[in-house]
């Protein structure tokens, strides 16, 4: 390995499969040296992330459900328990009810609201406030969000009201732990086709439309993704917090594509 993250221990939460964003950031991550933690969301999960744990020689696995602060009390003890302390997280963790991630979000229910920011926002300041005691010489927390935070995208409706109000309390937590070492960022990731995004409607559309307007003209993968979290989670990025960073191709950064011959 290349040692940029040699000595880091970091707890990887938002595994489903092998096209999930969580593990393009954790490969990145322990193909640099950093020694893994993962957590799984239930016993279906977690005949898939044994494997892709494995491969990545992480020894630690745990289930954690993120709506239950015991879980969430049993993950970070069993962490404390083996390893002591903790240098960095990543939060790849979001769910809306299926049924309103299409139509209007002047529709959504309040049940969905509540259970959407829940797990979606809340979720992460959780996950912080305990990681926290575990930074005695600071770290890194990450977590991912999307452009439907800042602009209204189709379908996108309640999660995009959620990500708005995660990257806010990005800069909340920032500012709360930086006197600590402790630095708080977020990923703005274009559209991948994994398994959350299978869930918001037309999402195919999405692509095709990211992949033509964005000025690297082509969609980011996993990888990409993993680049710029190796970035955040190392002390490259030491001076850096409260930053939301987009991994998107340039998309954000576009009013309106030119349609002249020179664009093509
Ligand atoms: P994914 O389906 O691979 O990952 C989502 C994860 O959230 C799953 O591992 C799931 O188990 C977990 N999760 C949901 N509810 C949970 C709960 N109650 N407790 C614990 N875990 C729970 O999909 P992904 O696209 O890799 O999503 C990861 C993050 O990236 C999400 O925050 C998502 O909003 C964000 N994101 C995705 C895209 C995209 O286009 N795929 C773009 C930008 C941001």
């Amino acid at each position: 390995n290349r040692g940029l993250m040699t000595g880091k221990r970091g707890l990887i939460m938002g595994v489903a499969n092998d096209r999930s964003i969580a593990w393009g950031i954790a490969k990145a991550a322990a193909d640099h040296g950093a020694e893994l933690a993962f957590t799984y969301q239930g016993e279906a999960l977690e005949k898939r992330v044994r494997p892709l744990a494995q491969q990545v020689n992480a020894k630690i696995v745990l289930p954690c459900d993120v709506t239950d602060d015991a879980s969430l009390d049993a993950t970070f003890d069993a962490i404390k328990s083996s390893w002591g302390s903790l240098d960095f997280v990543v939060h790849a963790i979001a769910f809306s009810d299926k049924d309103e991630l299409k139509g209007l979000y002047v529709d959504t229910t309040r049940g969905n609201f509540a259970r959407t920011l829940d797990i979606s926002c809340f979720s992460f300041t959780a996950v912080c406030a305990r990681a926290r005691p575990l930074m005695p010489n600071g770290g890194s927390l990450l977590t991912l969000s999307y452009f439907g935070a800042e602009k209204v995208m189709p379908h996108y409706n309640v999660m995009g009201v959620a990500k708005a109000a995660l990257e806010s309390s990005v800069q909340y937590l920032a500012a709360d732990l930086g006197p600590e070492k402790i630095r708080v960022n977020a990923i703005s990731a274009g559209p991948i086709k994994t398994l959350a995004a299978s869930g918001i409607g037309d999402f195919r559309h999405i692509l095709r439309w990211n992949e033509l307007n964005a000025p690297l003209k082509r969609n980011i993968t996993i990888d990409d993704v993993g680049g710029a979290g190796l970035y955040l989670l190392s002390d490259l990025s030491r001076g850096v917090t409260g930053e939301i960073h987009h991994v998107d191709g340039g998309y954000n950064k576009v009013g309106m594509m030119r349609t002249d011959a020179a664009a093509d």
